[in-house]
């Protein structure tokens, strides 16, 4: 009796260890799925979900590839590297607004890029590991449209640099 008590004892502490186990990377794993993926609840609540069919329905092919396809476009093609007016640079899938022009500037790289956001939520975030590096894609949080990435080697205030796809965007002028 006393060894099968013994057992039982034993197998319990057993189970409990490895409930512990699992439930701290269960714990991990949330902690580390909150930094990659911040609960981005889109401005207003507002969602666009389409179908790649209606998507290429409404977007021209390169703009396709770039925010559903998560293509990138040549360095330099957009003709929004040059805008340095006032005004808003909004999704070219669902005109949610991205970026002021306040916070872009000149990275010469040949993508547009801007130091933070519109407002924090306007952009979500995700782990990229395409072509073997690690990166943070930067996604529209009301399409989950791809623009581009983001990286820490940006300006102050924040040094951070969005680099976007110009062709992921639309400029709206400051009336
Ligand atoms: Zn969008």
């Amino acid at each position: 009796m006393n060894r099968i008590a013994l057992f039982l004892t034993y197998g319990a502490l057993v189970v409990s260890s490895l409930a512990h186990l699992s439930c701290r990377s269960n714990t991990a794993q949330a902690t580390d799925l909150s930094k990659q993926a911040p609960k981005a609840d889109p401005p207003g609540g507002r969602r666009v979900v389409k179908t790649d069919a209606e998507w290429k329905k409404i977007l021209k092919p390169d703009q396709f590839y770039v925010l559903r396809e998560k293509g990138t476009e040549r360095a330099g093609s957009s003709s929004l590297n040059d805008i340095h007016e006032k005004g808003t640079f909004v999704c070219a899938a669902c005109k949610n607004p991205l970026f002021s022009a306040d916070a872009k500037f000149d990275s010469g790289t040949g993508w547009p890029s801007f130091f933070q956001p519109i407002a924090k939520n306007a952009v979500k975030e995700a782990k990229d590991y395409a072509f073997g590096m690690t990166r943070i894609e930067i996604m529209c949080s009301v399409c989950d449209g791809h623009l581009g990435h983001v990286f820490d080697d940006g300006p102050k205030p924040t040094g951070l640099r969005y680099c976007m796809n110009g062709t992921a965007m639309q400029f709206v002028k400051k009336q």
